[in-house]
């Protein structure tokens, strides 16, 4: 199975979420989308989502790439 994940150029750090490259593209290119669904979802997020914002977030305003193992 196709896994992807995030890199930060600007750090050099990774991290490798548990889905594959589209659903991880969406989140990068839909992440207020996503928060917004957090925010009104009582199970909130599913994990992989959490860990690809919490990313996001802890990189802010650094160059994110989406990564695959394709
Ligand atoms: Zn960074």
């Amino acid at each position: 199975m196709a896994r992807a994940g995030f890199a930060c150029e600007d750090c050099g750090e990774v991290v490798w979420l548990a889905q594959g490259p589209t659903h991880v593209r969406w989140l990068r290119d839909r992440e207020h989308v996503a928060r917004e669904v957090g925010e009104h979802s009582s199970s909130g997020l599913d994990q992989w989502m959490s860990e690809g914002l919490r990313f996001i977030d802890e990189h802010r305003g650094h160059s994110i790439l989406v990564v695959s193992n394709e």
